[in-house]
């Protein structure tokens, strides 16, 4: 699927390899360069499938979400990743003697049918929060927005009656109040899928999301395995590599040395900003006076440049991949501008840096709402129509980031950062909760007899 969904996925293959439990991982051609990247150093086998070609409206060596040219393409993609079972049967009968489990992407549900034919089990990975999970499945499972005529109007969450929610947290076709076609479809599909697997793990720790995950355990199912945040998992920069310091990291390094801090910027892979919105962050940006770093492969990207050169040394635009991890652990970074991704956000407490959330599409608007109302770890950026959907304009984002930069606000938020940072780094190391349901899983999994 998309890299949120690959990364995660491969810093779980390397902490089950410390566990001494042997990995292989199955991908597509195209995937693999990066999925060797990431796992540099591991001797984790890859095994390779064809992709299907000549699928309806997928170009020729596009083999995972971030490379759709628009993700209205999104349930052929899926169609198309299911014309690999027959192949993936295949090896799998050939490895059966020694496989325990598969782990898979949520969105693979067919992986599940395969995992019972051979009797073995299947454990699925959606990569969301417990929170945004479990608010999806309350959402199409009780209804409570049937009434709700109004996009923006609240509404109550059953069982969590503190808890106000206007139906723009959720993503259309979901926030409709007849969510009806091929993306529905697709979704109850995958969570018939999801409800017939051993398990699913969330990519969280527990002491942030009890109340969420005791609940689907208690309500929903399959039991949800919160082992997080995996981006703990992530292994160090390579010695060769810091010889070879990227622009962006020297530039970086030269902000430290002067003691100034830097607001780094950045969506992820799938969000499309449009460049009216792009413009207004920018101005947004400039007037804000904070330093900025600004990771995009927005493809509107000509029209920043003039911004670029009249922030001078004040901010840089990066147009590669980058080490996003790096960026957050460099101690020059003090504020994170974020759409909200759930990787984004993990990988923002790791390193205890408070989030300004400016969410766009997916899961991402309930995790904003976690971040800035249930766990006080960042600052929320309105848009101008009073909605938690809309366009931002550029004196909000000045605001804000003069807020988290500079004010009391962003004291606050850092101090409250800096708890729940700690806290994850208890939950992922030896005895702490992520560690022992890691523990618990192996377990259960390398006693399990056909
Ligand atoms: N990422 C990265 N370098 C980049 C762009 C993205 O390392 O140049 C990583 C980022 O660290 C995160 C993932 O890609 O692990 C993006 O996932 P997220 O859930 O934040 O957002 P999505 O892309 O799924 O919207």
């Amino acid at each position: 699927m998309a890299q949120g969904h690959t990364i995660p996925l491969l810093y779980l293959a390397r902490l089950l390899q410390q566990r001494h439990v042997s990995v292989t991982i199955f991908t597509t051609p195209a995937n693999s360069p990066s999925i060797r990247a990431t796992l540099r150093n591991t001797a984790i086998p890859i095994i390779e499938l064809d992709f299907p070609q000549n699928v309806d409206g997928i170009p020729p060596g596009v083999e995972n979400t971030d490379k759709l040219p628009s993700l209205f393409l999104f349930p052929q993609f899926a169609k198309a990743t299911k014309l690999m079972q027959p192949q993936f049967e295949k090896v799998l009968e050939e490895l059966r003697p020694v496989i325990s489990c598969i782990i898979s992407d949520a969105f693979l549900g067919w992986t599940q049918d395969s995992a019972a034919k051979l009797d073995i089990r299947r454990i699925g990975f959606y990569g969301m929060s417990g929170f945004a999970t479990t608010m999806y499945e309350i959402l199409s499972k009780q209804r409570p927005q049937a009434l709700i005529t109004s996009l923006d109007e609240p509404f109550c969450i059953p069982d969590f009656h503190r808890l106000s929610l206007t139906r723009n947290d959720f993503v259309p076709p979901f926030s409709e109040l007849e969510p009806k076609g091929p993306m529905v479809e697709f979704m109850i599909e995958q969570n018939m899928a999801m409800a017939k697997s051993y398990g699913m793990i969330v990519n969280s720790f527990y002491e942030i999301e009890s109340g969420y995950i005791d609940y689907w355990n208690r309500h929903m199912g399959p039991k949800a395995l919160c082992i997080g945040p995996l981006c703990m998992a992530k292994p160090p920069v390579l010695l060769a590599e810091e010889f070879e310091k990227p622009k962006w990291r020297l530039w970086l390094d030269e902000k430290m040395k002067n003691g100034e801090q830097v607001l780094y910027v950045a969506f992820g892979t799938q969000a499309e900003v449009s460049e009216e919105q792009l413009l207004e962050i920018a101005e947004g940006l400039e007037q804000s006076n904070a330093n900025f770093l600004w990771v995009t492969k927005s493809k509107s990207l000509e029209i920043l440049e003039g911004f670029e050169k009249r922030a001078k040394n004040r901010g840089i635009i990066v147009r590669e991949w980058v080490d996003q991890m790096e960026i957050l652990r460099h101690k020059s970074v003090k504020g994170f501008l974020s759409h909200c991704g759930w990787n984004s956000v993990t990988e923002s407490i790791c390193a205890g840096v408070p989030i300004l959330a400016m969410p766009f599409m997916a899961e991402q608007h309930l995790n904003a709402r976690l971040v800035a109302e249930e766990l006080g770890i960042g600052l929320r950026i309105m848009p101008i129509n009073g909605s938690v959907r809309g366009f931002v304009k550029w004196d909000e984002v000045e605001k804000r980031v003069r807020e988290l930069m500079e004010a009391r606000e962003g004291e606050e938020i850092r101090k409250k950062m800096k708890k729940v940072a700690e806290a994850a780094s208890g939950a992922i190391r030896e005895g702490g909760s992520s560690w022992q349901t890691l523990d618990q899983l192996v377990y259960d999994v390398m006693n399990y007899s056909t």
